[in-house]
């Protein structure tokens, strides 16, 4: 279905979990988050009803995310049943990688056809401190078993002036070791937080200023702009979400694990469909992609997002 400025939505970011077993300090508060009420969060059935609804308005492309959709417990099941509702014709996952080990398989089983998973840093320590409690090695385990299993998997690296901008080379080196996209994200501002205010945002060009033997390659159709090292095995994208959004081009709508319809991310507005039934909830679908605002308020080092939650309650 197209919203009131044209643009058709295709894409439904289903966060499965506000729970991760990281604490990623640009993503989750210091203090942490209150956990909510079982009682107040989608159910599985319910996370179904709300897939086969955006189906139905023209929705193909479902990606599962969270928090860590790998702690929820029910995952599989979740993915299995959302990839067989009629029109979804691509389940992709969002992960930090560090519990896929044994679950890269079972997904695939399950119907999940692309992985994205998140990385920061391949020094040992600065992943400690970034994640707060994760372990390097088990994300790099996350890589290699998801390897095995997946035909595409990517890569993506928040860019964090003062933590990883040294690092820009050597997390670019992977697509020579690895058959993955390597993808740079900019840093989006979404709360108050002084260690990841404007002296850690870093624009996407730093990438090609460090890096000026990349060469470009034709997008995919995504938001990537998409490059390549000389004998890599993918390519090397960046998503600059802040310095150059993409609003224009926005096929997306997301719905939070409490049942919370957001069409924009950096908005606050959000359409509550906990304990609709199936035509409800499709009529609050519709209602949600007709109020797509043109564009989100502008953001920079000094404009925080007006998401008013923070990213493991969205799904990024
Ligand atoms: N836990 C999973 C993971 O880390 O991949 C999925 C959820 S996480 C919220 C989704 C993505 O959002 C991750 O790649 C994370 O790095 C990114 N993210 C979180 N906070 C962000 C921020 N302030 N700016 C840009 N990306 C952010
Ligand atoms: Fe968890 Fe992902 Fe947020 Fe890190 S970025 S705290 S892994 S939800």
């Amino acid at each position: 279905m197209e919203d009131t400025f044209g643009r058709g939505i295709t894409y439904l970011r289903l966060s499965v979990t506000e729970l991760c077993n990281l604490r990623c300090r640009y993503c989750m508060p210091e203090e942490g988050l209150c956990k909510k009420r079982h009682e107040d969060m989608l159910t599985e059935d319910e996370m179904i009803q709300a897939v086969r609804a955006a189906a139905s308005l023209g929705v193909y492309k479902l990606r599962i995310t969270g928090g860590e959709p790998l702690v929820k417990k029910n995952l599989l099941s979740i993915c299995q049943r959302a990839g067989e509702v009629e029109g979804i014709q691509e389940l992709c996952l969002t992960t930090n990688g560090t519990l896929l080990p044994p679950l890269a398989r079972p997904l695939r089983r399950a119907g999940v056809s692309r992985l994205n998973i998140s990385l920061d840093t391949l020094n040992e320590e600065k992943y400690r401190y970034i994640t707060r409690i994760g372990t390097l090695s088990q994300a790099m385990a996350g890589i290699e078993a998801a390897l095995e299993e997946f035909d595409k998997v990517k890569v993506n690296a928040v860019l964090i002036g003062g933590f990883n901008d040294d690092e820009i080379e050597d997390l670019a080196g992977l697509t020579l070791r690895y058959p993955v996209d390597m993808r740079f994200i900019e840093l989006m501002p979404m709360y108050d937080n002084e260690e990841f205010g404007p002296k850690a945002y870093v624009p996407g060009s730093r990438v090609l200023e460090r890096m000026p033997q990349l060469e470009p390659v034709g997008a995919d159709g995504g938001v990537a702009a998409l490059y390549r090292l000389s004998g890599g095995l993918g390519n090397v994208g960046l998503i600059s979400a802040v310095s150059n959004h993409f609003c224009a081009a926005c096929n997306r709508i997301r719905l939070t694990a409490d049942g919370k319809l957001k069409p924009c991310l950096h908005s606050a507005q959000e359409i509550p469909i906990k304990g609709l039934d199936y035509q409800e909830m499709r009529a609050a679908m519709e209602r949600a992609i007709l109020s797509k605002p043109q564009a989100h308020v502008p953001l920079s080092a000094e404009e925080i997002s007006e998401a008013g939650r923070s990213m493991n309650q969205i799904g990024g």
